[in-house]
């Protein structure tokens, strides 16, 4: 029997920070990923990690302050607190664990501006900041010798008597399906990046675990909150970071106007995300733009500055667009990027079922409400990864395994393998559903939204649905069978995508990156809540939570 105090589902930043958290408080750990672990999205990101350190003149009231009023006053001010407060310990942690953070010209670590943050206060490895700390938290993954379930993908998880006792996987290699006994299971299984296509995210982001949560009762919250990065690259949606930005690069438009004056005269490129994602896309909506495109200039940061701190982005412009980004301006475009909401969850990850811990982009907080700032995400998942590590640990000192029917379970499991199994080919295939979903959500579900946009979306789902029904896995066999796997995922971004719709239909406000042409205004009167989605035997249930407000009134937001 495969059993452990505490199991983490996902092996990105979140997940490997909980386990090291986790063991350090003495609990036997696993960890179980669909990747190898420095293959999870984390590994992709740029720009660097936010913190307010006292020394070098910031004060973490200013970046919480920052925080709340990028969320566009969605998020809750005492997770904001929490996060803020506890950000410069876990930097410097990281740096002790052997993250090598750029320096500045003392020698101290470095740091850089990023949009909407009054300060610099974005620490960074050149524009490879998400790989460099999830190989050193690997090492230390590595080090601790914490059982890692690498290449198994998770089915479901297994409730008894309302708690969550555990999971069923496979293991791909073989085809096996096992069950994992566990006091506390950890989702950090990031977000929903690819059922939107484009998107800059990695392929296996596919919202498996928002999906696996809701099918088993918990509600997720804040899911009309998609983020649509302002500088996205031409075709094919690769992340051109906003490390650029903050190194002082430009937008401009068709004539050559740097057309953010218009829109945020103050912080400019800097501005908050979903303010740059609209003013990019109003340029090119209005004719404006350049083939579906505007501009990102650098080449008046020169080229030893981009050689030494935009190396990435320098091959990401002549691998996928044939451009030297050190010559010639970028064409770039907004597009999906992240999700703020998630399994709801509170600092110490719990959610609303007893042992089901979430943290990290599957969970909503909520720390980042209605738009999240650059670089407080990777800062989301090293906190509340190594807060949810260490709660669960100690509660599971005091909790017995439970008793369940395992057999039963893995019978379950197999009987639901084999019925997809088991259609005949002439279905279609998952990959043709899920780029049509794709296209389809970013149609309706981008930088500007409508009522009939997203209920046209609603309606077009029930197809999707019937689609994936009569979907067709080719491959019959069990070892390493990603036909199967890619299938299963593509159930699992269905369900995200029922939530984000309906409660995108419901915010009937504009907030954050929620805007709506027919709702254009922010209503702090009737829409400064929460809208949750839970999962009933009589469909999606809807409802609401307030907003927590600590010290920041809801304001005017000006860039
Ligand atoms: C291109 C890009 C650049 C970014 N740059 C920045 C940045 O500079 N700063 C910043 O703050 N944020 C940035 N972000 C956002 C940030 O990187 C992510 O939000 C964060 O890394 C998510 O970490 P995570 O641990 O929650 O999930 P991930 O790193 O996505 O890990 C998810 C894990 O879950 C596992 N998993 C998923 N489903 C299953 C399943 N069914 N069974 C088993 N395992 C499963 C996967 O194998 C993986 O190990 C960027 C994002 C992208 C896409």
């Amino acid at each position: 029997m495969l059993e452990h105090d505490v199991l983490i589902v996902g092996a990105g930043l979140a997940g490997m920070r909980a386990a090291v958290a986790a063991h350090e408080r003495g609990a036997n750990v696993a960890v179980i990923s669909k990747v190898h672990p420095v293959r999870s999205h984390s590994n992709a990101a740029q720009g660097g990690i936010n913190a307010a350190l006292t020394d070098r003149g910031d004060d973490w009231t200013d970046h919480a302050f920052d925080t709340v009023k990028g969320s566009d006053y969605l998020a809750d001010q005492d997770a904001i607190e929490v996060m803020c407060s506890e950000a410069g310990d876990d930097i410097i942690s990281l740096e002790h664990m052997g993250v090598i953070f750029n320096r500045d010209e003392k020698g101290h670590l470095g740091t850089r501006a990023f949009g909407g943050q009054q300060k610099a206060r974005t620490f960074f490895v050149a524009d490879f900041t998400g790989q460099a700390i999830l190989h050193v938290l690997y090492e230390q993954l590595m080090e601790s010798k914490v059982k890692v379930y690498e290449e198994w993908f998770v089915l479901s998880l297994i409730i008894e008597d309302g708690e969550c006792c555990g999971v069923t996987a496979i293991e791909m290699a073989t085809g096996r399906v096992y069950v994992i006994r566990a006091k506390t299971v950890i989702m950090c299984t990031g977000g929903v990046g690819r059922l939107f296509e484009p998107s800059t995210n990695g392929l296996i982001v596919t919202g498996d675990g928002m999906a696996l949560a809701y099918r088993a009762g918990a509600p997720l919250m804040d899911m009309e909150m998609i983020q649509y990065h302002p500088t996205t690259l031409k075709g094919s949606g690769v992340l051109i970071t906003e490390g650029a930005r903050g190194e002082g690069a430009y937008l401009l438009n068709k004539s050559g106007d740097r057309f953010m004056e218009k829109y945020a005269p103050n912080m400019m490129e800097l501005a908050s995300r979903d303010v740059v994602s609209r003013a990019g896309q109003t340029e090119i909506n209005e004719g404006r733009g350049i083939d579906g495109c505007v501009l990102l200039d650098c080449r008046h940061l020169g080229e030893k500055l981009i050689k030494e701190r935009l190396t990435e982005i320098l091959s990401i412009g002549r691998d996928f667009a044939g451009i030297d980004i050190i010559k010639e301006p970028i064409p770039i475009r907004p597009g999906m990027h992240y999700i703020m909401g998630g399994i709801k969850s509170d600092i110490d990850g719990k959610t609303s079922i007893p042992g089901l811990y979430a943290t990290g982009e599957c969970a909503c907080v909520s720390v980042h409400g209605g738009n999240r700032l650059g670089a407080n995400s990777l800062l989301d998942t090293v906190v509340f990864g190594r807060r949810a590590g260490h709660h669960a640990a100690e509660v599971s000192k005091q909790m017995e395994y439970k008793k369940f029917d395992v057999t039963s379970q893995i019978k379950k499991a197999e009987m639901d393998l084999q019925k997809l199994l088991d259609r005949d080919n002439v279905g279609e295939r998952w990959a043709n559903v899920r780029t049509d979903l794709g296209v389809e959500i970013d149609k309706h579900f981008g930088v500007f939204r409508t009522e009939s946009g997203m209920q046209s979306l609603k309606e077009s789902l029930t197809g999707f649905k019937a689609r994936y029904d009569n979907c067709s896995v080719q491959d019959k066999g069990r070892i390493f069978n990603t036909d199967l796997i890619f299938t299963l995922e593509l159930g699992y971004m269905l369900d995200c995508a029922e939530a984000i719709t309906l409660s995108g239909i419901e915010r009937k406000e504009s907030r954050g990156a929620h805007s709506r042409i027919d709702y254009p205004q922010r209503d702090d009167d009737n829409w400064l809540k929460h809208v949750l989605v839970t999962k009933t035997a009589e469909g999606p249930l809807l409802t609401h939570l307030p907003v927590t407000i600590t010290s920041w009134e809801p304001q005017e937001r000006k860039y």
